[in-house]
């Protein structure tokens, strides 16, 4: 977080804060219909019950006895009373224990849909903002307590007036000036006040430390890092980063704690000390010394003073508490309402097929100071095989990632079949691919999954079979204890399998050939597999994509010998375009890039002419 961004005080004017709840109040609604009133109606029956049984029995019975009244004349009340207490704890049992899990699973299932399916349509380029990705996490984390926060407040809110009518109104009848005591309570939500902005402004700065501290556990428990924390030195810069996060949260403590507990201080202090006592010593004092008020009702004022008490900071505190919902579902709204840049026009084109073309492309990434490409010209017919080449950082995943509208271009267009692609829908444009990337992520889940990458539906056994066949998966694959149904990482089952990664990048690859698609691009998903298992898998890439466009990057040349033209990058710039021939009768970049890779291919036999 930024010097500048720590400083920020947060604030929420009244009107968004009450925007915000009752925003999140809607959403609960259509998350868990009926839950917000069965809570409410609930707290307000708890309310009134506590109210009778305390406040109303109590005073009638002591004043009852003062007054010389037997059992008989009280038997009524108490039985009364008795049969309302079991039928309420009956019923807040039945509701906490079983229904109010119901609807709190209802609620967190509706939320986290709601999140993900918006983190599944923001851009790529949010991922690559902190400040989103803060806002993001914070949406993920914090959305369901706050929904369910929201919720019981309004229902607290509901119990404190009811309770707080309920004695007002009976210290008003034994003798009015018992409600002056009421105001010193009030005096204290000054301090409510500012403890809640501390804690938030606390939280809000240990946020990204969290964050930090959440990356550095990662990287020791996943396996992904497994091997470099055991094979380097890495562990120690991770824990040093983990010791200076856990130091910056040190000084957040430090800067806010004296200052939270100092309020803590002095709102107990108001409440339960001057409130109580000040009460109390009035109330003796009518009683014993001027005779004005029975014992009973010295009881129950008492009780009642203590009551308000708790009633009005009680409130105070669950108003702010609403304050502090509306902050955090601030950051949820800001996140629910992003809007995409990359998104559908108000109309679509209907897809069509043909070639794709890049038309003078140049693209910058946000933040960046110079283009990482330009005025790219690229051309994959609608069969043709692409091959893009050039070293680490020209510029080759940039181009996918453009194609595949995940960014899109600065300056020039790409079209598809005549069409500029951003008329497209977004989703049926992507659908017109099968992308396979080198960082392909294995799910826990099982092999047919991974390779369908979508639920299982009838007849995909043999869909999946021929595709693992074609990435040369289906060896390894039959050797697994449950074949295609065997599960994979042993995250969720002791008995999963672990694979290597090449075996990972073959049942990666395999997931392109379960579709029919109008193109196949393969970013470097082979580089984990020896040069004739790269040559073979690409062969039957070829052949089984006849009928559609390819356009793969690899860093061995040897593929790229298959290509119909090959795309050489540097720079981001396109230095070389040409069929393998032509590029090595150029003698040009590529032909030396191949030149020093050859003595790879002799074994695969190729032609360097
Ligand atoms: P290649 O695939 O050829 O290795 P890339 O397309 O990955 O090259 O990267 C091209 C350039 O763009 C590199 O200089 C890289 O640092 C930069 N780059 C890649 N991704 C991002 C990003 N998300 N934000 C900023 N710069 C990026």
């Amino acid at each position: 977080m930024s010097e500048q961004k720590k400083d920020e005080k947060p604030k929420i004017s009244f009107r968004r804060t009450v925007s915000n709840n009752l925003f999140m109040l809607k959403l609960l609604h259509k998350a868990s219909p009926g839950r917000i009133a069965i809570e409410m109606g609930l707290w307000a029956l708890e309310a009134v019950i506590g109210f009778f049984s305390w406040q109303y029995m109590l005073r009638h019975i002591v004043n009852g006895i003062e007054q010389g009244k037997g059992f008989s004349d009280l038997a009524a009340l108490l039985v009364a009373m008795t049969v309302l207490n079991v039928v309420l704890v009956l019923v807040q049992q039945l509701w906490y224990q079983i229904f109010s899990g119901f609807y709190y699973q209802k609620t967190a299932k509706y939320f986290q849909e709601l999140v993900y399916k918006k983190a599944a349509s923001v851009d790529l380029a949010c991922y690559e903002n902190p400040d989103f990705y803060d806002k993001y996490m914070k949406a993920l984390n914090e959305t369901v307590s706050r929904a369910d926060g929201v919720a019981s407040s309004c229902s607290m809110m509901v119990f404190e007036t009811v309770r707080f009518a309920a004695n007002a109104a009976l210290l008003f009848a034994i003798d009015p000036v018992f409600l002056l005591f009421l105001l010193i309570p009030l005096l204290s939500s000054i301090f409510i006040k500012k403890q809640k902005k501390a804690d938030f402004e606390k939280y809000e700065q240990t946020v990204a430390m969290n964050r930090r501290c959440d990356y550095t556990r990662r990287t020791y428990y996943l396996g992904d890092y497994a091997k470099e924390m055991r094979l380097s030195n890495i562990y120690r810069v991770m824990a040093k980063r983990f010791a200076t996060a856990i130091k910056d949260t040190k000084a957040v403590i430090r800067k806010y704690g004296f200052k939270c507990a100092l309020y803590g201080y002095l709102i107990e202090i108001f409440r339960e000390v001057f409130t109580f006592l000040g009460a109390t010593v009035y109330a003796v004092y009518q009683t014993l010394v001027t005779g004005n008020i029975l014992y009973g009702d010295c009881l129950v004022i008492i009780n009642a003073l203590t009551t308000l008490s708790w009633s009005i900071t009680g409130s105070a505190d669950t108003l702010f508490r609403f304050q502090e919902h509306a902050l955090y579902i601030e950051n949820f709204r800001f996140f629910l309402d992003y809007e995409p840049k990359i998104r559908d026009r108000e109309t679509v084109l209907p897809m069509k097929k043909g070639d794709l073309v890049l038309e003078n492309v140049s693209f910058r990434y946000d933040g960046a100071e110079e283009d990482t490409l330009k005025n790219i010209h690229i051309t994959c017919g609608e069969k043709e095989k692409i091959a893009l080449v050039g070293h680490n950082g020209a510029g080759k995943s940039t181009l996918v990632k453009l194609m595949l509208r995940l960014y899109d271009p600065t300056d020039g267009r790409i079209t598809l079949g005549g069409e500029d692609i951003r008329d497209y829908s977004v989703k049926e444009y992507r659908e017109s691919f099968s992308a396979v990337f080198q960082d392909f992520h294995v799910f826990s889940l099982s092999v047919s999954e991974n390779v369908l990458l979508r639920p299982m539906r009838e007849g995909d056994e043999a869909i999946v079979e021929t595709a693992l066949q074609k990435s040369g998966a289906a060896t390894r694959v039959s050797e697994m204890p449950e074949g295609t149904d065997s599960i994979l990482t042993r995250e969720f089952d002791k008995n999963g399998t672990v694979l290597s990664g090449g075996e990972t990048q073959k049942l990666a690859i395999a997931h392109a050939f379960t579709k029919e698609n109008a193109f196949v691009i393969l970013d470097e998903p082979t580089s984990a597999l020896d040069p004739i298992a790269e040559y073979e898998m690409y062969k039957n890439m070829t052949e089984a994509c006849e009928n559609c466009g390819m356009i793969f990057i690899s860093h061995r040349l040897s593929s790229a010998v298959m290509a119909d033209r090959i795309y050489m990058l540097e720079n981001g710039e396109v230095i070389e375009v040409g069929t393998h021939g032509e590029l090595m009768a150029k003698n040009g970049k590529y032909a030396d890039m191949f030149r020093k890779q050859a003595e790879n291919y002799v074994a695969l036999g190729v032609s360097l002419s």
